[in-house]
């Protein structure tokens, strides 16, 4: 799992190698929560966890957190793939996670942490705690993941027990198939030790000297797992499937150990080094345990875990989304103005959200690549560059279903702008927005010159609903009432028209 060769050199004891990175719990910090693990095993052994049978759905809320301009989030499309992956990780074990709306926040992901002291390190821990979501796993995705006596960049991601989140470095957030970081911390939240727990910080090898044969208990000072079997419920992760390992992964090459370590009854040491807690890297199929699972299963349905309880299950397990998703503009096309540009969509019944990217080339991750979380089916653009083509592409998603098919077309934007074809307006929005069905709207204009316009108000499909000629704006603040009473609910274009030109905002009328 520990996928980074980041090139820091860093000590153990009187070794020093160049290290891969790591998970951040050290051994001592997985002690802390020794309580709900030893419980969780007790439970998972009577088979109070097992025979539930139903999948059950945990909420989980991304924190993309960036640096103190904001810059540096992760794109929310690694972030979606990555929720994906991480359900693919669990998809034998009766467990998965769908993206949780923050009660007060009413956002899907975090944006606004944007401090040094969280992107570089989790100092800020405060801010992370104001910011976390009361009814969901929080997952903080940083530049840096500092835990621990670490060195910078060896961290790749932790769980902290103390403030019960996962934080990872933004690197390790990919969907990239068979990534076990964030499964692996994951595991960690949910009362898992490492499969070598005692070994973190001094893996045995042939330095040691008691090698070939391993000291009875670990450096850690927790009792060492023999092959047998005799001790698998109080030695190491206390969990008697995973066979022992002595943290052989830390400096293995690939997935796989022969170094020849034997267990304290002189019987060579077999390891599972696909183990989704182990540390060995280069797997092509990491996995839990029936006990693993068993055990996470009891941690999720223990009280420590009550405040994850909820009634979801997905408004749909699957969005088959439509060739002909994209509405307008047609593909290829020139839009009227760069920095007011409406793209639509298909509005799909199983989606709640659509994720719309921009980006000169089809990778979007160039950068210059826009994103927005979308909850309707169209979005007034406002921030592309004039005389640019544009890759757009939406991807349709719920809670749970975060992968669905892209669809894609190109436009081209012109080097004309829309607020400068009125001569004398400054700046103009329309509020409330949304309206209330039956309720009227204000427009607010700002002209550095006296002006008539047109208001005229149009349905998405170009409809005209609402024509008032000639309305006079004088220099400085205008508010002028447009009765929208007559309205049905849905988006409508709000059109302020000269003789030489117009700009248009987009308006919503609500129940
Ligand atoms: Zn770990």
């Amino acid at each position: 799992m520990l996928l980074l060769a980041v090139g820091y050199a860093f000590a153990t004891g009187v070794y020093a190698q160049q290290s891969r990175g790591v998970c951040g719990n050290s051994t001592e910090d997985q002690l802390m929560y020794e309580h709900r693990t030893i419980a969780n095993v007790e439970t998972a052994n009577a088979g109070g966890a097992t025979d539930r049978g139903a999948v059950q759905y945990v909420p989980v809320y991304f924190h993309l957190v960036g640096d103190a301009n904001g810059a540096g989030k992760v794109k929310e499309r690694l972030v979606l793939d990555q929720l994906c992956a991480l359900n693919e990780a669990f998809s034998t074990a009766d467990i998965r996670f769908y993206l949780s709306v923050h009660p007060t926040q009413n956002t899907i992901f975090n944006y606004s942490i944007n401090a040094t002291n969280v992107y570089s390190n989790q100092d800020g821990w405060f801010t992370m705690q104001t910011n976390r979501h009361p009814n969901a796993l929080n997952v903080y995705i940083v530049d840096e993941a500092v835990s621990g006596n670490n060195n910078p960049g060896i961290t790749q991601a932790y769980y902290s027990n103390p403030r019960d989140w996962v934080v990872s470095r933004r690197d390790q957030i990919s969907g990239a198939t068979n990534n076990a970081v964030l499964p692996h911390e994951i595991g960690h939240f949910f009362s898992l030790d490492h499969t070598f727990f005692g070994w973190e910080s001094n893996p045995f090898d042939s330095s040691d000297p008691t090698w070939p044969i391993a000291p009875s208990v670990s450096p850690g000072n927790v009792p060492t797992e023999r092959m047998s079997g005799s001790n698998c419920n109080t030695a190491a992760d206390k969990i008697c499937d995973t066979p022992p390992d002595y943290n052989f992964g830390l400096y293995a090459s690939s997935c796989s150990y022969n170094g020849g370590a034997k267990d304290p009854g002189n019987v060579d040491v077999v390891p599972m080094a696909n183990n989704m807690m182990g540390y060995f890297n280069d797997c092509s199929n990491y996995v839990f345990t029936n006990q693993q699972k068993s055990v996470m299963m009891a941690d999720l349905n223990s009280s420590a875990r009550n405040y994850l309880d909820n009634n979801y299950t997905p408004p749909s397990e699957e969005i088959n989304t439509p060739t002909d998703l994209l509405v307008s503009p047609g593909s290829g096309a020139t839009v009227p103005y760069y920095d007011e540009v409406l793209v639509e969509w298909q509005d799909l019944p199983e989606a709640t959200w659509y994720l719309l990217e921009f980006d000169f080339v089809s990778t979007y991750a160039t950068p210059y690549a826009q994103s927005f979380m979308v909850n309707s089916n169209s979005k007034l653009v406002t921030t592309l560059l004039p005389n640019r083509t544009y890759y757009w592409r939406v991807r349709p998603i719920n809670e749970y279903v975060t992968c669905a098919a892209v669809r894609q077309r190109t436009l081209k934007t012109p080097g004309t702008s829309a607020v400068r074809d009125i001569e004398g307006l400054t700046a103009w929005q329309i509020a409330p927005n949304p309206v209330r069905n039956g309720g009227n709207a204000n427009l607010f204009v700002q002209a550095e010159q006296s002006f008539d316009a047109n208001i005229r108000v149009f349905t998405t499909t170009g409809q005209e609903v609402l024509n008032l000629p000639k309305v006079h704006f004088e220099n400085g603040d205008n508010k002028i009432e447009v009765p929208l009473s007559k309205l049905g609910n849905g988006l409508y274009m709000v059109m302020l028209q000269t003789r030489e030109g117009q700009a248009v905002r987009k308006l919503s009328v609500l129940k």
